[in-house]
């Protein structure tokens, strides 16, 4: 999944791009309040991490323009004030849910899945399609109940479908998913990427629409 990070601590951010990353997510990080507000303008996020202190502008001045938007994306507030009333006003200025700094990045990336399980629909911490089991907390994939390995990217991909079984996203949908800021992208990388689970998992695991994209199956 796409994160967007604002923390304007630069080792804090660090710490946090670092442990996003190791949980299979593309990070983009920003500094300041408006280049958040840039960056949401422009890119299509699953989750924002959001810090409340940030110069240029607040925090919570991001989220209450967030939601004016009636852009629904998951938002976790960090705070390094711990009073009752920052994590109050940050809640009901639209915030999803918060931590207190310092916390652990194992607490963040847990309360990040459930947020974004919720956001998907998906009550299920693993998720489920066409004879494919996914568990992003334990990052094991499993094909007719056996253990396969894939890469990094190839966990995203299949992650990404597999929120939206039974809904085609397009190449491009699927780039922003896995691909944060200045990394790299190859011409045909999802193509690569697919034509490599399909190896893994079966070829009609994932179906090709042309000129839409790639859908999963549905368990029905
Ligand atoms: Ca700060």
């Amino acid at each position: 999944m796409r994160i967007l990070l604002v923390e304007d601590d630069a080792l804090l951010g660090d710490a946090i791009e670092a442990g996003l990353k190791q949980a299979g997510h593309a990070v983009d990080w920003v500094r300041d309040g408006v280049a958040a507000e840039t960056a949401l303008a422009t890119g299509d996020y699953a989750a924002l991490v959001l810090d409340l202190g940030l110069p240029r502008k607040g925090g919570l001045d991001v989220l209450r323009g967030l939601r004016e938007k009636k852009r629904a994306l998951p938002v976790l507030i960090l705070t390094a004030r711990d009073t009752v009333d920052d994590r109050i006003r940050g809640l009901d200025a639209g915030a999803d849910d918060y931590l207190v700094k310092p916390f652990d990045l194992g607490e963040l990336n847990a309360r990040l899945r459930a947020l974004l399980r919720r956001a998907g629909g998906q009550p299920a911490p693993q998720l489920a399609a066409a004879g494919v089991t996914l568990d992003p907390a334990n990052r094991v994939v499993t094909h007719c109940g056996a253990a396969i390995e894939v890469s990094a990217k190839e966990f995203a991909l299949l992650q990404a479908l597999m929120q939206h079984a039974g809904r085609a996203l397009s190449r491009s949908q699927l780039e922003e998913q896995l691909y944060g800021w200045g990394e790299e992208i190859g011409s045909n990388a999802v193509e690569v990427h697919i034509h490599n689970l399909r190896k893994k998992l079966g070829a009609d695991t994932i179906r090709t629409l042309r000129g839409i994209g790639y859908v999963m199956a549905k368990d029905t």
